[in-house]
């Protein structure tokens, strides 16, 4: 059995409908879709071990099957410099969350590699209820939030599909190069979709997926932020 279907499993037993963050990332990269580095904290000390390990900037996140929006409570810290401010910085999302989610229930603190600037797109996948999982492609931030400038395929979606993909949205031209933005990496979402349309033919019980955002380099991309709902 796959370390996917496992955790599935293991969601569904737990009572839960959405996989942590942590647990996302985990099949995304079991997957192939390139993943932000983390390690989860307990503490405020065992943050400050992690953050030196993984090297600073760090971006520290709450983890809570209570919280699908993490920044909406005030659960994201990024840019956090040295191990002062990540001290500082565990305390104030362990105050945010308690004013803005007091029931939810903490499993920790997500200590995360802080990815570059570059980039923000976003790789989705719903179900539609007669062709099954559909794959959705767009920039991140006000393309998708109010431009809407999204297009959707039905799984499975080849490189060849893909690409037409990418190239359909109306942001197209910014991925390839626009003044001070370098071109994009266009094979490295291409390879981000083909994979994600794999895992979600592979594993039915994926209700929803949200790659959001994907940051796309010149060379490589990163997913910094994974949420999957089950049916
Ligand atoms: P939310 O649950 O609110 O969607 P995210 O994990 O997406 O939380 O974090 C909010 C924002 O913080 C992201 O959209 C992104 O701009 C930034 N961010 C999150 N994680 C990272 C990271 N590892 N590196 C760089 N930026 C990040
Ligand atoms: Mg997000």
């Amino acid at each position: 059995m796959s370390e996917a279907s496992r955790l599935f499993k293991q969601v569904i037993k737990d009572g839960r409908k959405s996989l942590l963050e942590t647990e996302a990332k985990t099949v995304c990269a079991e997957y192939g879709i390139p993943v932000t580095e983390y390690k989860l904290a307990k503490n405020e000390t065992e943050a400050v071990n992690f953050a030196m390990t993984l090297g600073f900037p760090i971006v520290l996140k709450i983890v809570s099957p209570d919280i699908i929006h993490k920044s909406d409570v005030g659960g994201v810290l990024v840019g956090i410099k040295n191990a002062e401010e990540v001290r500082s910085g565990y305390g104030r999302i362990m105050d945010n969350v308690k004013k803005h989610a007091a029931k939810a229930n903490i499993v920790g603190m997500l200590v995360q590699e802080m990815a570059p600037g570059g980039t923000e797109v976003i790789v989705g996948s719903i179900k539609d209820p007669q062709f099954g999982p559909a794959l959705m492609f767009g920039l991140g931030g006000v393309f998708v939030e109010v431009l809407k400038d999204v297009t959707f395929r039905i799984a499975p979606v080849s490189e060849d599909e893909a690409a037409e993909m990418i190239s359909e949205v109306k942001a197209y031209p910014l991925l390839k190069g626009y003044r001070n933005m370098p071109p994009a990496d266009l094979k490295a979402i291409i390879k981000i979709l083909v994979n994600t349309s794999k895992l979600v033919l592979d594993n039915h019980e994926i209700k929803e997926l949200d790659l959001n955002p994907v940051i796309v380099y010149e060379k490589g991309a990163k997913t910094v932020d994974a949420r999957i709902i089950l049916e």
